[in-house]
């Protein structure tokens, strides 16, 4: 469904791109050996060349070139055999250096594609216009204390990915959506954790509005630094809405940095563009090009794993599934394992409902990840597998299925506890109807002159007198039977 927000003339279309900066999962810096762990006490992960102390130089981590042409190409782009690192040159407190080693001119990936999997089941292709590496800064502290701000060098010279789409986001939903793939993609490849909360994933976004026809781009504006899905959704929304207002009301929309006030939900400005930087790009003395083998990058081609798009077409052509079913049971690695562990040797579709539906259901409710569940793969396999054979009927299904949740226990050891076992013995269930119907004349009379209903209540007397463990399927082709007579 196309996203258009209502101006007083006509209706506009959102035109967005996204940058998002991604912690390379790396142990050690980008161009020193000091670690990254996220928590550390302040300015114990610092090396000398992180604290830009005199005569230090850089050298590349190559496990860092290799997780961004991972990315890459999992992001299907192009991998730039050449790339050049350039230093941007800026003053801040907490970039000792006085530039950030990034790469400008010639990134080490480029164009590419992300699939966004929509609601109705249909897909839509947004473009990668650039992948490249840079050095994240410090962190400066200020609400530590009333008159000083601290700095932590911690995080100075961590691996940035950062990754910047083409303009052809149309709605805050589809934004969401492509951070989610763009993060789940990541995660499967394990090179970004995609922690918005930790902030091993940021996004700024460039919003404009056009009105539904025009073919030219407006000008943009651009928020920065949002740490959530929803603020980005957010931030959207409220920057194409004032964007609309001002171009209704004749105001230009100036092109400016905004900040994103998440207690209000709004932006506002923090630098225009009149004092946008230069940054006096250069290619860093101290670093030569980069060169890589074509060998290097087919190598980590091969040793890709199967990716969200391609599992998803699995799932859908050897598992029957629906394609939004499938999406969703791809979205993160774990829940594809654990669904495959469930499906294999059943039935794929009962197995996908179970997890979607059910599991997910109480995972959710319980603020639990997969990962976490007191119900593992197997036991709800066999579960499955219980009413497979008719020991247990759906209803009696969901409540062992509740139980394993509470307990973690296979579902056969409550089946046994709890004497659950469906009734399933044809002759057992013949005797209860044959009495039922030599005891109620006037209910097989009602029946029998074509008051149907009537079954439902025969069918609930013999669930009272078994404790909802009679096989209802039996139970409704033998009341049938017998009534019919
Ligand atoms: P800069 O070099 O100033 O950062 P880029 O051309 O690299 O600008 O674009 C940055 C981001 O802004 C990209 O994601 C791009 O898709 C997006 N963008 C560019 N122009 C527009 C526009 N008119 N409206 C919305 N987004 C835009
Ligand atoms: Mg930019």
């Amino acid at each position: 469904m196309t996203y258009l927000i209502q101006g007083d003339r006509g209706d506009w279309e959102v035109v967005i791109g996204l940058e998002i900066h991604g912690q390379v999962v790396s142990k050690a810096k980008l161009f020193s050996g000091a670690a990254t762990a996220f928590g550390a006490d302040p300015n114990c992960q610092v090396s000398l060349v992180d604290a830009a102390m005199p005569g230090m130089l850089p050298v590349i981590n190559e496990h860092c070139v290799e997780q961004a042409v991972r990315t890459g190409l999992g992001l299907k782009a192009e991998i730039n055999l050449f790339s050049v690192f350039e230093r941007k040159n800026y003053f801040y407190a907490d970039l000792p250096q006085g530039y950030q080693i990034s790469q400008y001119q010639h990134p080490i990936v480029g164009e590419g594609t992300v699939v966004l999997d929509m609601p109705d089941g249909s897909t839509r292709e947004i473009g990668i216009e650039r992948l490249h590496m840079e050095q994240d800064a410090g962190k400066s502290l200020h609400d530590q204390d009333p008159r000083r701000s601290f700095i932590d060098l911690n995080r100075t010279g961590v691996c940035l990915m950062e990754i910047v789409t083409k303009p052809d986001i149309r709605s805050p939903e589809e934004a969401g959506l492509f951070l989610r793939k763009l993060r789940s993609i990541m995660r499967y490849l394990g090179t970004c954790d995609g922690n918005m909360e930790e902030g091993s994933m940021r996004c700024d976004i460039n919003v404009s509005v056009r009105s539904v026809g025009e073919t030219e781009l407006r000008t943009r504006a651009e928020v920065k630094n949002l740490n959530s899905v929803r603020f980005v959704m957010q931030a959207i929304e409220y920057e194409a809405s004032r964007q609309v207002e001002a171009h209704d009301a004749g105001e230009e929309v100036v092109q400016e940095t905004r900040l994103f006030d998440s207690a209000r939900g709004t932006t506002r400005p923090m630098r225009a563009k009149e004092f946008a930087h230069d940054y006096r790009y250069f290619p860093d003395p101290d670093l030569l090009p980069l060169q890589l083998d074509q060998a290097f990058v087919d190598r980590i081609k091969a040793a890709l794993p199967e990716l969200p798009d391609d599992k998803k077409a699995r799932f859908i052509r050897e598992f029957g599934l629906s394609p939004y079913d499938a999406g969703v049971l791809v979205a993160s690695r774990r829940v594809a394992e654990y669904f495959e562990a469930v499906a294999e040797g059943r039935d794929p579709k009962t197995a996908a409902n179970w997890v979607i539906t059910n599991l997910f259901g109480a995972l959710n409710a319980k603020g639990l990840d997969i990962s976490e569940s007191p119900v593992s793969a197997a036991a709800l396999g066999k579960l499955i597998d219980l009413i497979g054979k008719g020991t247990l009927s759906g209803r009696m299904a969901k409540e062992v299925f509740d139980a394993m949740l509470e307990s973690g226990q296979d579902p056969e050891a409550i089946v046994a506890e709890r004497g659950l076992e469906q009734i399933s013995d044809s002759g057992a269930i013949e005797g209860i109807v044959d009495g039922l119907i030599a005891d109620n004349p006037t209910q097989v009379e009602q029946y029998r002159a074509g008051n149907q209903k009537v079954i439902g209540w025969f069918v609930g007397q013999i669930m009272k007198a078994t404790q909802g463990k009679a096989n209802p399927q039996m139970v409704n082709k033998l009341l049938r039977e017998k009534l019919g007579e």
